[in-house]
């Protein structure tokens, strides 16, 4: 984890590596709320926080989402998360963003634009989740 901080250009700070651990570990995007509210009993203030969140995004270790409801949630860009975009599915009743997996196939098309194939953009299925059925 250390390394991968490192390897990225960004100095190995304590809270860094907390962070990044708490996204490798997530099954879905957390918002800075979430990362500030699993970490509380370590005192790190939230801006320092909210600054580890972009420090990650923007050296492309973390990747940020907005899932149509104007939070900014995060994730790793690792293991399941590799490919980078991938859909998130969004229930509507309760707010609950789960990952799903990537769509290879819309992204490989020649047509497609180029803002696909270099997968910058967001892919949202809205409905509801199991427990909202
Ligand atoms: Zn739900
Ligand atoms: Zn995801």
């Amino acid at each position: 984890m250390r390394a991968a901080v490192r390897d990225a250009g960004l100095r190995a700070t304590p809270s860094r590596i907390a962070v990044l651990h708490l996204l490798r570990g997530a099954e879905a995007p957390v918002s800075h709320g979430d990362v500030v509210g699993k970490l509380a009993s370590q005192a790190w203030d939230p801006a320092t926080i909210y600054r580890n969140l972009t420090d990650l995004s923007d050296v492309g270790l973390a990747r940020r989402t907005d899932v149509g409801d104007h939070v900014w949630r995060f994730e790793a860009i690792t293991g399941s998360h590799q490919a980078g975009a991938h859909p998130h599915f969004v229930c509507t009743e309760c707010g609950t963003v789960a990952c799903l997996p990537d769509l290879e196939y819309v992204m490989t098309r020649a047509k497609a634009p180029r803002a696909i194939r270099q997968k910058r953009v967001e892919i949202q299925v809205r409905g509801r989740c199991d427990a909202c059925m």
